[in-house]
């Protein structure tokens, strides 16, 4: 018996670094030594011993290491709800559990969704001719093309010809000869302006990535391009228009 792997990766990452109850840091360095340390305990909410705190006969042996029993604790906090079970019961220990879970996620959720709000805005520049996006291509490594929601078929035949041309002149971009960039420059302005007609405006910039590259970690710049709606909430109101 013992707690398996995948029920302890579960609960470490479920819960975000911080013990339920204090949410102090799981890796911290309170000596300051320079030494991360580990303090804590994947403590049973019902006890898996005869006469432990919680116990609940309900519950086989066999399912006392299941995550539904399980809560992580740093030792004070462990020592104390242990020594008062009649405070701590097994339900409330559960909702701690399950509320501090819910928080991490939302905080997690928020963090990461800003992030991308943030580069969608910041670092993207509306494009409003094929040069532009050429120019971005000529810079880049890899594209990151994506688009808003669409509502009828034209407008998606439409997003689906302009991203995958761009795909295929980020490909060709190399082999190219200098006519092909002026005729796939032109190409690209002529399917924006169409894309404008049905209120999709398109935004383009750069960013940089790692990817793994002969064991070491490579830098490359993505070339990132979005076909927005217009009334999109990822597009900021303070966004320059195109003409300024
Ligand atoms: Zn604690």
């Amino acid at each position: 018996m013992g707690i398996s792997e995948r029920t302890q990766k579960l609960l470490w990452t479920r819960s975000g670094g911080r013990y339920a109850y204090c949410r102090r840091e799981l890796i911290s360095d309170p000596a300051d030594t320079g030494e991360d340390c580990v303090v804590g305990v994947q403590a049973h909410i019902c006890s898996a011993k005869p006469n432990g705190p919680r116990k609940d006969p309900a519950l086989p042996p066999e399912r006392a290491d299941d995550y539904d029993n399980l809560i992580l604790l740093c030792m004070e906090c462990h020592k104390s709800i242990d020594d008062n079970p009649d405070k701590w019961p097994a339900e409330r220990l559960r909702e701690l559990r399950d509320e501090h879970e819910r928080q991490v996620d939302r905080a997690m959720r928020a963090a990461f969704e800003d992030s991308t709000q943030e580069r969608l805005t910041r670092v993207l520049d509306r494009m409003v001719d094929g040069a532009q996006i050429m120019d971005l291509q000529s810079r880049s490594m890899a594209y990151d093309l994506g688009h808003s929601p669409l509502s009828t078929e034209g407008k998606v035949e439409l997003v689906a010809g302009f991203l995958q041309d761009c795909e295929d002149y980020q490909q060709l971009k190399h082999d190219l000869p200098s006519g092909g960039r002026v005729r796939a420059a032109h190409d690209l302005s002529r399917l924006i302006r169409a894309l404008e007609d049905e209120d999709l405006l398109v935004f383009g910039g750069t960013y940089p990535y790692s990817v793994p590259f002969g064991g070491n970690m490579e830098p490359i710049v993505v070339c990132m391009i979005r076909v927005l709606r217009s009334d999109d909430p990822r597009i900021r109101s303070d966004v320059p228009e195109a003409d300024e």
